[in-house]
C-alpha cells in the first residue's frame, strides 16, 4: 500500500464513523471474509459499521461470525439506502466495479460519502478516495491482513477476525492450490492457526455441509458435461429445470465448475448455469496456465475476473449461448 494511502485511511479512522461495508452480489467466501474481517475491526475500533450485501448470501457461508448482522439490500431496500445515505465511509470489497453489485448500484452512486477500495480484480474503476488494488493477491482477505497490518493494528487481529480471513484466503485460493498462494499466504494462515483459528473445524463447516441435492446437482453436472479433446476444452450446463428437480438453493452450484480442470489434458472449462428469474445465463470460467478467461469473458461474454478464474453472463437462450461458446472454442489456441 502506498504510504499517502495510508496515511488517508489513518485520517479517516481517527475518530468513530458509521460505516457501510459492501461484498459484491452473490458473495462468495472471500466478499463474506473481507467484509465480516473488516466489519469485526471496525468495530473493536469504536467505529459502527454494518455490512451490507446486494443480495442473499450462500448457506453455507451462514456461521460465519457476525453473519447475523448482515442486511439484506434487494430484501429491505428501504433500510438499507438509509444506511447507506446515512454512511460517512464506505468500503466496498472484493469487487472493483459498482455494477457487480446489481440494483445497489443506482443508490451506491449518487452517495457522497468517501469509497474505499481493497480488491484484487483487473482493472479497477475509479469511483474511491483510496483503492488499494492488487492483482497479485490470491484474496481479498489476504489483502484485508495487510490492510490492517498496515495501519500499524495487527495486534487486534484476533480469532474472530483471523476466522474471517482464513475463509476467504481458503476458499479463494481453492485450499491453497491455485497459482497465487505464496509463502506469504502460507505464513499468514500459519499465524492465524497460532491466533486458534480452527483450520480443520472450518474447511468442514464449508466443503462437508452439502444437501443431498446439492449432490445430485453436481451429479447432473458431471453427467451433462462435454469435453472437446482438440481444444483442451470441458464445459457443463445446469437449466433452471435441472436445477429446480434437486431443491436447489443458492449456493448449490459453487465449485462445482472446477471440476472440467480435473480431466486430464482439459485446461479451459465453463459452466452455464440457467437463471429463469434474472433471465440469464450465469457463467463461470476456469483455466489452467496461460489461456486468460479474464479476456475471453470480457470480449464474449459481458463478464471479467482474473486470469484462470473469470465469470460472465448472456441474455440468450441456454441452446444458443452454447452455440455461440462452442463457435469461440473451435476458434481458440490453447
Ligand atoms: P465465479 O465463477 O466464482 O462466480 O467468479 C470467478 C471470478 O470472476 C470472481 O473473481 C468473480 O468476482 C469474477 N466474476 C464472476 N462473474 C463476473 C461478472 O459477471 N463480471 C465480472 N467483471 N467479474 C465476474
Ligand atoms: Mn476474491
Amino acid at each position: 500500500m502506498k504510504i499517502q494511502d495510508i496515511q488517508a485511511i489513518q485520517l479517516l479512522l481517527s475518530t468513530p464513523k458509521k460505516i457501510a461495508i459492501i461484498p459484491h452480489r452473490g458473495p462468495d467466501g472471500d466478499a463474506m471474509g473481507s467484509t465480516l474481517g473488516l466489519y469485526h475491526f471496525l468495530l473493536k475500533n469504536k467505529h459502527h459499521p454494518v455490512v451490507v450485501s446486494p443480495n442473499e448470501f450462500p448457506d453455507f457461508l451462514a456461521w460465519m461470525p457476525g453473519s447475523e448482522t448482515i442486511k439484506i439490500f434487494e430484501k429491505d431496500k428501504q433500510n438499507c439506502t438509509q444506511i447507506l445515505e446515512e454512511a460517512e465511509l464506505i468500503f466496498t470489497l472484493d469487487f472493483n466495479a459498482l455494477h457487480r453489485t446489481g440494483e445497489m448500484e443506482h443508490v451506491l452512486a449518487k452517495l457522497t460519502a468517501p469509497f474505499v477500495m481493497i480488491d484484487h480484480h483487473q482493472k479497477p474503476d475509479d469511483y474511491a478516495v483510496v483503492t488499494y488494488s492488487d492483482t497479485s493477491f490470491g484474496s481479498t482477505c489476504e489483502m484485508l491482513y495487510n490492510f490492517i497490518s498496515h495501519l500499524g493494528k495487527k495486534e487486534d487481529i484476533d480469532k474472530t477476525i483471523g476466522t474471517c480471513i482464513y475463509t476467504g484466503i481458503l476458499t479463494d485460493s481453492g485450499s491453497f492450490r491455485f497459482p497465487k498462494t505464496t509463502g506469504t499466504t502460507h505464513r499468514i494462515v500459519a499465524e492465524l492457526i497460532d491466533l486458534g483459528v480452527e483450520n480443520t473445524e472450518i474447511p468442514s463447516l464449508l466443503f462437508d455441509n452439502s444437501s443431498f441435492g446439492r449432490l445430485q446437482i453436481l451429479g447432473r453436472a458431471l453427467q451433462n458435461m462435454k469435453v472437446i479433446t482438440e481444444h483442451k476444452t470441458a464445459y457443463t450446463t445446469l437449466t433452471q429445470l435441472e436445477l429446480n428437480s434437486f431443491d436447489y438453493v443458492k449456493g448449490d452450484t459453487e465449485g462445482i465448475v472446477n471440476y472440467g480442470l480435473s480431466i486430464k489434458g482439459i485446461l479451459f472449462t465453463a459452466i452455464f448455469i440457467e437463471n429463469k428469474e434474472e433471465k440469464i445465463i450465469k457463467i463461470s470460467f476456469r483455466s489452467q496456465g496461460d489461456f486468460d478467461v479474464n479476456q475471453f469473458a470480457r470480449d464474449y461474454f459481458n463478464g471479467g475476473g482474473h486470469r484462470n478464474a473469470a465469470g460472465g453472463k448472456s441474455e440468450v437462450s441456454m441452446e444458443e449461448t452454447i452455440r455461440k461458446f462452442e463457435d469461440l472454442v473451435t476458434k481458440l489456441s490453447i
